[in-house]
């Protein structure tokens, strides 16, 4: 449903994996901390010091792999280049000028 709604407007639908753990993932430096408690609603990532709060943090986790998603084709292939469009049959047009 969301996906035929987000189609619908002309948006892209990315499924992210439901084990991303996004909020345990911080979002500038992509350091996982190991455990993250419920109750825990604000926490500084020990690598980067950023302090974040937990639901935006995982918002723009979610955000970001989804984008991830979209630009590398999968998450286990975020090497390869997914190439879609090749320019082939199309010539480049000449100009012509026509003076008058
Ligand atoms: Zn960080």
């Amino acid at each position: 449903m969301l996906k035929y709604k987000a189609e619908e407007n002309g948006k892209t639908y990315v499924e992210v994996d439901r084990f991303f753990p996004s909020s345990k993932t911080c979002h500038v430096c992509l350091n996982q901390v190991g455990s993250l408690p419920l109750d825990i609603r604000r926490w500084t990532c020990q690598s980067c010091n950023t302090t974040h709060d937990r639901d935006i943090n995982a918002a723009i986790s979610l955000r970001d792999e989804g984008l991830r998603i979209i630009s590398c084709g999968t998450r286990d292939q975020a090497d390869r280049q997914t190439v879609r469009r090749s320019s082939r049959g199309r010539k480049k047009s000449s100009t012509t000028l026509v003076s008058g």
